[in-house]
C-alpha cells in the first residue's frame, strides 16, 4: 500500500492550502485551493500497510482508501478515479465538505497525524473532472419499471443515479427552482461551488434520469397519485423543520431561522434578485448554535460585511484534539473547525438565551443571556442571577432540525413517523406504505452528506430488489 516507508519518511501532514482570510472574505469562491500534485502524492504515500484499514469502515461509503492512496502515489489517476467512483457517486462533494470520519479512523492517526484522506479524495475527483474521466454510465438494459424520487439532495441524487444505471426509469421531483437540496441552497459556495452540482445533474440527465424542479409533491402533485403512477417512490425530502427558541421577544424583527438567511444568500450568489434580502452589512450579528449551519452563517455574515459576529453556544467548548486518555477514534465533528471560524467573530460558550429585547420599532436590539448550568438529570438550564445583555441587530437561529415535514406525507399517504420526527422505516428502507421508501435526512434525522450518499446507494439496492426480486447494487449501510 503506497510507499511502505512513506509514513516514516514524511511524518508531517500537509493539508490543502486555503486562501488568506482578508482575500477570501471578499468573495464567495471556495476557501480551499487545489493542492500541488506532488504534495498530494507524497501525502498519499503516508498511507501504511496497516493490516486492517479501519478507514474503510470509518467511511459510511466503504471507500477503498488504501487502494486509491497507492494509485495516487503511483501517479495512476484514472484507475484511482475508477476505484473511487466504485463506492462514491459524488466524491467531489464529500472531498470538499465531509468531516472525514475516515481520518479519525486512520491507524496512522494513533501515533502521527492521520493520512490526508480527504485531500486524496478531492484531488482524485478534481483530476477526474478535469481530465474527462467522469462520463455518463448508461444502463445496459431497461427494466420497464418506474421510480419517483422526491427531493434532489445528495440522498435522492445518489439513489436516482444508482437506479437509473440499473435500468429503471427514474424521475426526480424537487420543489426548489434549482436541484441539489442543501448542497445547493444550504451549503454556501465558499465551502462548495455549485458548478459541481450542475456537472452531476448533467451527467445524470445524460444517463437518463429525468428532473422536475419547481414541483412540490403534496401540493403540485399529491403523494397518493404519485404512488399510483410509479412502481416505487423514494422520500428523500430531508429534515428541514428548524428547531425554534420560544422565549419572550421571539417575534421581534431581525430574528430569522439560519436557513432563511442561507437560502437567500445562496440565491443571490447564484445571480438571482432577492427582494428584501436579509443582509448582515454593518450589523451586529448573533448566531445561536455552533454546528455546521451556524458556521455557514458566520462565513456568510463576514462576506456580507457584518460589524461583529458572535456565536452563542449553550454547551461547553469541545476538545480540538483527541485527549491522551482516549485511545479510540472519536466523532470527527467533535474536532471540526470550520474555515469560517478562522475568519473572525467570537464564540461564547455556556450561553443560554432567555429573552430577546426589542427597540421602539419592534426590532431586536439585544439578547438577554444567562450562563448554562448542568443539572443532575443531565438537562441544561439558564443559571438564575447570571443574566447579561449582548447587543444584536440581526439574530440567526441555527439550533438544528427537529425532523422531516410530516403534514402532506401523513395526510395523503398515511406514512408513519418516529417520535424523533423522522420518516419511520424498516431495515429495507421501506415505510409502512408498500413501495414507498425513505432515505437520507428524512429517515435518519439531520446528518451528513456522506451518510446521505451512502443511504442513497443502499436504498437503491433495496428498491431494485423490491422491483426485480434480486439486486446486484451495493448496499454500504443499513438504516439506523
Ligand atoms: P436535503 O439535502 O435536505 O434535500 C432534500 C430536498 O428535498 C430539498 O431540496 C427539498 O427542497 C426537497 N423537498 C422537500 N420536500 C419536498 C416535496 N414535498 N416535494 C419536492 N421536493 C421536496 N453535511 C456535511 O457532510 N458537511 C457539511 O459541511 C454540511 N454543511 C451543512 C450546512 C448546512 C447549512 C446544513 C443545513 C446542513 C449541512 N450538512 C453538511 C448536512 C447535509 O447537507 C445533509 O445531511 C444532506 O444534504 C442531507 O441530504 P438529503 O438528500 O437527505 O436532504
Amino acid at each position: 500500500m503506497a510507499d511502505p516507508r512513506g509514513f516514516l519518511k514524511h511524518p508531517q501532514r500537509q493539508d490543502r492550502p486555503s486562501r488568506p482570510v482578508p482575500v477570501r472574505i471578499m468573495d464567495f469562491h471556495e476557501v480551499y485551493e487545489r493542492q500541488e500534485k506532488g504534495v498530494v502524492q507524497t501525502q498519499a504515500s503516508r498511507c501504511m500497510d496497516c493490516g486492517i484499514p479501519f478507514c474503510h469502515t470509518g467511511c459510511p461509503l466503504g471507500n477503498l482508501i488504501p487502494d486509491w492512496n497507492d494509485l495516487i502515489w503511483r501517479d495512476q489517476w484514472e484507475e484511482a478515479s475508477r476505484r473511487l467512483h466504485m463506492t462514491n457517486n459524488f466524491p467531489e462533494f464529500t472531498g470538499r465538505i465531509c468531516p472525514a470520519p475516515c481520518e479519525t479512523s486512520c491507524v496512522l492517526g494513533i501515533n502521527q497525524p492521520a493520512v490526508t484522506i480527504k485531500q486524496s479524495e478531492v484531488s482524485i475527483a478534481d483530476e477526474a473532472l478535469e481530465r474527462g474521466y467522469v462520463e455518463p454510465v448508461l444502463p445496459q438494459r431497461l427494466t420497464g419499471k418506474t421510480v419517483a424520487v422526491v427531493g434532489s439532495g445528495p440522498a435522492g441524487l445518489a439513489a436516482a443515479q444508482q437506479l437509473t444505471r440499473a435500468g429503471h426509469t427514474v424521475a426526480v421531483y424537487e420543489r426548489d427552482d434549482r436541484l441539489g437540496g442543501l448542497l445547493r441552497y444550504g451549503i454556501p459556495d465558499f465551502k462548495m461551488e455549485k458548478h459541481l452540482v450542475d456537472f452531476r445533474i448533467e451527467q445524470m440527465q445524460a444517463e437518463g434520469t429525468r428532473f422536475y424542479p419547481s414541483t412540490e409533491i403534496g401540493a403540485d402533485i399529491s403523494w397518493d397519485s404519485l404512488r399510483e403512477s410509479y412502481d416505487a417512490v423514494i422520500v428523500a425530502t430531508g429534515a428541514m423543520v428548524p428547531r425554534d427558541l420560544p422565549v419572550p421577544g421571539r417575534g421581534l424583527g431581525g430574528i430569522h431561522f439560519a436557513m432563511e438567511y442561507l437560502v437567500q444568500s445562496n440565491k443571490a450568489v447564484a445571480g438571482d434578485e432577492v427582494p428584501e434580502q436579509i443582509h448582515a452589512k454593518d450589523k451586529h450579528v448573533v448566531i445561536l448554535g455552533g454546528g455546521d449551519t451556524g458556521a455557514d452563517c458566520i462565513g456568510t455574515a463576514h462576506r456580507h460585511g457584518a460589524k461583529s459576529v458572535t456565536t452563542l453556544a449553550i454547551g461547553k467548548e469541545l476538545p480540538r484534539e483527541r485527549p491522551e486518555t482516549e485511545p479510540w477514534p472519536m466523532d470527527p465533528r467533535v474536532f471540526e473547525v470550520s474555515s469560517a471560524h478562522e475568519e473572525g467573530g467570537e464564540v461564547k460558550w455556556l450561553a443560554s438565551t432567555v429573552e430577546f429585547l426589542g427597540d421602539e420599532n419592534g426590532n431586536v436590539r439585544a439578547l438577554k443571556v444567562a450562563e448554562t448550568q448542568y443539572n443532575e438529570d443531565g438537562s441544561r438550564t439558564p443559571k438564575p442571577g447570571t443574566e447579561r445583555e449582548i447587543p444584536a441587530d440581526l439574530v440567526f437561529l441555527a439550533l438544528g432540525f427537529t425532523g422531516a415535514e410530516q403534514e402532506t406525507l401523513t395526510g395523503q399517504l398515511d406514512v408513519q413517523f418516529t417520535k424523533r420526527g423522522a420518516v419511520d422505516r424498516g431495515m429495507d428502507y421501506q415505510t409502512n406504505v408498500e413501495g414507498v421508501f425513505t432515505v437520507g435526512d428524512a429517515g435518519r434525522g439531520a446528518s451528513l452528506v456522506v451518510w446521505a450518499i451512502a443511504e442513497g446507494r443502499a436504498a437503491a439496492a433495496k428498491v431494485d430488489e423490491y422491483l426485480e426480486g434480486s439486486t446486484r447494487l451495493p448496499a454500504p449501510v443499513k438504516p439506523t
